[in-house]
């Protein structure tokens, strides 16, 4: 079967690799029918992103048929449409026994730690496997992942109706937060550097949009939030040099900063603000068990994915598709590799 192999920075290649075989652990084979290009995929493209090793089949939203089983719970049968978990944990590590498997001490990602989803076939364990909603298709389902990335931000930054969010970067990630975030009744705050997004961002549904480009970001924030007090959580979807920094700096007293980034380059900041506001600074990281939320949200109609693809490419054509990224067109939402 063919794949898309990152041999090594910069260096995407489309190889044959082996059908994988089921066994007892992987006991259900995924025909992957659409895959979808993550910013961490375009990381590990060009040797940004820090945990990833080489060489490396990428892809980690991926979704397709289930084509054999072999010692089902009886969950899953042939023909099923499903999407599969990234996250591989060991369940025994202090991180696993209290829940937090998406952070276990011997993590393993589909797509970055082990070989993932750009490839024609995947043996994979049937409790990694989650049943599809009837009314998406399988590239509009691959923004199932995205989404629980979302709902795994939500959930560590507990934020409630009472929270006013800051969502820093709008792009791919601050919208799938957006889109997430606005079903807690929160108060949401958009700001980049590009007017279209944040007028992408109004129309779907945040409060307050700033153009950090044009507006000074704190000053602007003391004027749109009660009393001056900047927002309660704030989130770091751009992770640039000194996003982190800025977000100590413009969040409320007793707030959460949520960081979500993989770069390894330093960046400054001073304890002052964490220590005197008492700022929860935290990781937010894959998702932990968010699959089903993410579904559930779509068939009760609190959300709605159709549509959400900007891009579509041939799986094999995947060098065309990251070139592509790299221009950094601003019509691209989500690119989707297809495999039919
Ligand atoms: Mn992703
Ligand atoms: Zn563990």
């Amino acid at each position: 079967m063919k794949a898309i192999q990152i041999r090594k920075p910069n260096d995407l290649r489309v190889i044959d690799m082996e059908k994988p075989v089921t066994d007892e652990k992987n006991n259900v084979l995924v025909k992957i029918k659409a895959a979808g290009i993550c910013g961490s995929d375009v990381g590990i493209y060009h040797g940004t992103n820090a945990v990833a090793s080489y060489p490396r089949v990428i892809g980690h939203e991926m979704v397709g048929e289930v084509v054999e089983l072999r010692s089902g719970t009886g969950k899953l049968k042939p023909g099923d449409r499903v999407i599969i978990d990234q996250v591989i944990n060991c369940g025994h590590c202090y991180a696993c026994r209290h829940n937090r498997g998406n952070v276990c001490q011997n993590l393993q990602v589909r797509g970055v730690h082990v070989d993932g989803g750009y490839r024609e076939y995947m043996a994979v364990p049937e409790k990694d496997c989650y049943l599809l909603p009837e009314c998406l298709s399988y590239e509009d389902a691959v923004m199932i992942e995205p989404t629980t990335i979302a709902i795994q931000f939500c959930s560590r930054a507990e934020l409630t109706a009472e929270d006013t969010l800051l969502i820093y970067g709008v792009g791919v990630l601050g919208s799938s937060i957006l889109r997430i975030a606005r079903l807690s009744g929160a108060k949401i705050i958009v700001t980049d550097l590009v007017e279209e997004k944040l007028q992408r961002a109004l129309q779907n549904g945040a409060d307050f949009a700033i153009n950090g480009a044009k507006e000074n970001l704190g000053e602007r924030l003391k004027e749109i939030t009660e009393d001056g007090y900047g927002p309660t959580v704030s989130v770091d979807a751009a992770c640039t040099k000194n996003s982190l920094a800025t977000l100590l700096d413009v969040t409320g007293n007793a707030g959460r900063v949520i960081t979500m980034g993989f770069s390894n380059a330093p960046t400054e900041v001073t304890q002052m603000k964490i220590t005197t506001k008492e700022l929860d600074v935290r990781g937010s990281r894959l998702q932990n068990k968010k699959f089903q939320e993410a579904i559930d949200l779509i068939e009760q109609g609190k959300l709605d994915l159709n549509g959400a693809v900007s891009h579509r490419f041939k799986f094999t054509d995947a060098q065309k598709a990251f070139d592509f990224v790299d221009t950094k067109d601003p019509s691209i939402r989500k690119i989707v590799l297809t495999f039919d």
